[in-house]
């Protein structure tokens, strides 16, 4: 069972402090936890942040490269928006834990993800305390209905006055959205993947589209590189472990690559779509989880007889899930020594070794 495994060497711990605690805080009227996947949703981006951590000047003032937004962790649950200049001309925005990107220009605004569940209505009001001018483009950053679901909703608003608006979304999106007949407003301009392009106003952005992806498969990353400002809805969420079997990547390997990728632009400010705004060791961060998880990952699935957990009275599978469970536990035992004051390990890790178990079965040694 284990032949295709390779021992790695472990990378040194660096000495960012990354270490953080996440807890679960009251639902309160303000963040309302409907169904399982608002609740998932509402896990997001949980995070308190170590005490090293520079915080926002002012609301309006833009970011320093490695700030925080101050009480974003109390604001979330109690404050109907938060929103945060990053650039001259770009903002962050948090209903709950979802995040918008708005984009002020000369005559307009441009808005990255509609958001969900009602949150669009508190996303204009966010909108309209930063500027007075009209929203005239909305891109939809992917196609997941937890961050675009409100699009009719934000479209009927911002046109009720029969204003054009702009759609963009990348191809990819597009099909998606026909594919699982999603009842958002069309877009009006299609985005090239793997790299495509569009302009707001003179302010040029790249996007980006790595078909071996790290979330779903239209995953993007929206790069204003003028301002050093990128948005990547679902990939680093600032202050957390990787989301459950590392973000429903493609395969770890396309997880690792597409946050290499991501740090391979040039940017100073990450809007994540959950979470505080990023910054590249948020990033980096991620990588030397992934690493430190697979190198446990790998000796473990190598220690663990897998022919222990054989039992002709019982189905076969039930020898690899015992087996999985088996190596989890070790790998579990392992990264409390780096990674044991966060309460999310626990829950996290063992969708990762699953992961990675199950890209060493479908990919073969070196897969990682
Ligand atoms: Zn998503």
């Amino acid at each position: 069972m284990a032949t295709f495994l390779s021992k790695r060497p472990r990378r040194q711990a660096n000495n960012r402090v990354s270490a953080s605690t996440a807890h679960c805080p009251p639902t309160s009227p303000a963040s309302p936890c409907r169904g399982i996947g608002a609740c998932l949703a509402l896990l997001a981006g949980m995070a308190t942040l170590g005490a090293s951590v520079a915080w926002a000047d002012a609301s309006m003032t833009p970011l320093k490269a490695g700030q925080r937004v101050a009480d974003y962790d109390a604001r979330k649950h109690t404050d109907p928006y938060i929103v945060q200049r990053l650039t001259e001309h770009v903002y962050w925005v948090a209903v709950d834990s979802f995040n918008s990107t708005v984009v002020v220009g000369e005559e307009g605004v441009l808005v990255i993800d509609p958001l969900s569940e009602g949150r669009a209505e508190r996303l204009l009001a966010a909108v309209a305390s930063i500027s007075d001018l009209p929203v005239t483009a909305l891109v939809y950053s992917h196609s997941h209905m937890d961050h675009i679901s409100d699009a009719p909703d934000f479209v009927a608003k911002v046109t009720e006055s029969g204003r054009p608006l702009r759609i963009l979304a990348t191809d990819k999106t597009v099909q998606q959205i026909a594919y699982y007949s999603k009842d958002v407003p069309a877009p009006t301009e299609v985005i090239a993947t793997p790299v495509g392009a569009f302009e707001f106003e003179g302010m040029a952005w790249r996007v980006h589209t790595p078909p071996d992806y790290g979330h779903s498969i239209d995953s993007s990353t929206f790069h204003f590189a003028a301002e050093q400002f990128a948005h990547c809805t679902d990939m680093v969420e600032p202050g957390n472990l990787p989301f459950l079997n590392f973000n429903s990547a493609m395969s770890v390997k396309s997880f690792a690559g597409a946050v290499q990728s991501l740090l391979e632009l040039d940017w100073r400010h990450l809007n994540g779509g959950h979470g505080d705004v990023g910054n590249r060791a948020d990033a980096e961060f991620y990588l030397e989880y992934t690493e430190d998880i697979t190198a446990a990952a790998l000796q473990a699935m190598q220690a663990v007889d897998f022919t222990k957990f054989i039992n002709p009275e019982d189905h076969p599978i039930g020898a690899l899930v015992n087996w999985s469970q088996a190596v989890s536990d070790q790998v579990l035992a392992t990264m409390q020594a780096k990674y044991g004051a966060r309460k999310d390990l626990k829950h996290l890790m063992l969708g990762h070794v699953q992961a990675l178990i199950r890209d060493g079965v479908l990919h073969g040694e070196g897969a990682y």
